[in-house]
């Protein structure tokens, strides 16, 4: 693979590339064994990568023991081009008692079970690793203020179910607007949604879903999802509200991506917190597992032409030819105006990497 820069000489923040921006364009070379011989590290440790600063990793060792702690690390050189992300079980050599003044570092990764990514927009081929082994997406929308984004949920789970992760739904600020209006866009779909119920957060419904699970939080900054983070992990202290003008924090306290420990009543499990997003870059997914995502227009999608690609203009489309005959609801008509709507910016992208303009 062609890298950008290593991240070492990268800012931290979600906007910057502290998640070992790279380019998704496969290079078939890099899957190839090295050739080289690595020194084996028979004696390296198993830790979780809890969160990243200016190349250093926080590492939790020995977790779920009484000897559990977390570590600061560097990477190996030979490491250098490996992107280590948040949820990363990174396998840790030299000194890993975390005293002062001892040093480990990070020799390697255990292959991934999921790994969430994003890119800046559609087009954008430079792809941001947010947070790796997470098995499910909890994306945090608010009822207004800002206005909620049907659109832009549908992005999440797009990039959710690309990388196998189960999407679920918070809903905050209810308090401001009835929700039912946005959510019933969702109706058609195997996704759970948690509202607040008079102005309070259904807290021990939510933290009962995390238990066993690591769960990526993600949103438009603006929601609600630091203070649902706080309340949820109160030892989080995560930045809430807006910027203070004067010192300029406030935002930047949280402008990185972190994992914290979620203390139920039964259980643990793993929130991650990301920082808020304007919006979700597509880049990196393949057009043809969007419609896989949209499980509930996938099916009628089958009857389709092949090659069909569901545009307006296309001829022929199952999924037109439904919604032209009344035999889509309103949910699934508002979900297949999102889906061609992100196809459409696909065809544009292709449109102009090919310097084609026949508009297909
Ligand atoms: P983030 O950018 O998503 O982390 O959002 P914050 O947690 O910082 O919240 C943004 C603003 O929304 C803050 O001023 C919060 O106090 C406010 N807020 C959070 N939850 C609610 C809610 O349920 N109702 C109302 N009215 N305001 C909320
Ligand atoms: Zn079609």
């Amino acid at each position: 693979m062609s890298w950008l820069p290593p991240d070492d000489d990268l800012e931290d923040g979600f906007e910057g590339f502290d998640e070992n921006s790279f380019r998704t364009r496969p290079n078939p070379k890099a899957n190839r064994p090295r050739t080289k011989r690595r020194p084996a590290h028979d004696d390296a440790q198993i830790g979780r990568v809890l969160g990243v600063d200016r190349g250093r990793y926080s590492v939790m060792m020995d977790e779920h023991t009484a000897d559990e702690r977390a570590i600061t690390t560097t990477r190996a050189r030979e490491l250098r081009r490996t992107p280590i992300v948040t949820g990363d079980q990174a396998r840790v050599v030299g000194d890993v008692s975390g005293a002062e003044g001892t040093l480990a570092r990070i020799v390697g990764i255990v292959e991934r079970t999921s790994l969430l990514r994003r890119s800046a927009d559609d087009t954008d081929l430079v792809e941001r690793v947010i947070v790796a082994n997470a098995d499910q997406m909890l994306i945090v929308v608010a009822a207004a203020d800002p206005e909620p984004r049907a659109r832009l949920v549908d992005r999440y789970l797009v990039a959710a179910l690309d990388a196998g992760i189960r999407p679920l739904l918070v809903v905050t600020k209810t308090d401001l607007a009835d929700p039912t209006a946005f959510l019933s866009h969702f109706d058609g779909l195997d996704l759970r949604v948690f509202t607040s119920a008079n102005d309070q957060m259904p807290l021990d419904e939510i933290g009962a879903a995390l238990i066993g699970h690591s769960t990526v939080f993600v949103g438009h900054s603006g929601v609600g999802k630091s203070t649902l983070v706080n309340a949820l992990v109160p030892s989080a202290q995560r930045a809430t509200g807006h910027v203070n003008q004067v010192t300029g924090r406030g935002r930047h306290t949280s402008s990185s991506t972190v994992s914290l420990r979620y203390e139920g009543v039964g259980g643990t499990g793993w929130v991650i917190d990301t920082p808020g997003v304007r919006s979700f870059g597509l880049g990196h997914v393949d057009p043809a597992n969007i419609l896989a995502s949209f499980t509930e227009l996938a099916g009628i999608a089958e009857n389709c032409p092949r090659g069909c690609t569901h545009l307006t203009d296309a001829p022929d489309c199952a999924l037109i030819e439904a919604a032209a005959e009344g035999r889509l609801n309103d949910a699934e008509r508002s979900r297949l105006d999102s889906l061609q709507r992100m196809l459409q910016t696909f065809a544009d992208k292709a449109d102009a990497s090919t310097g084609s303009s026949s508009g297909r």
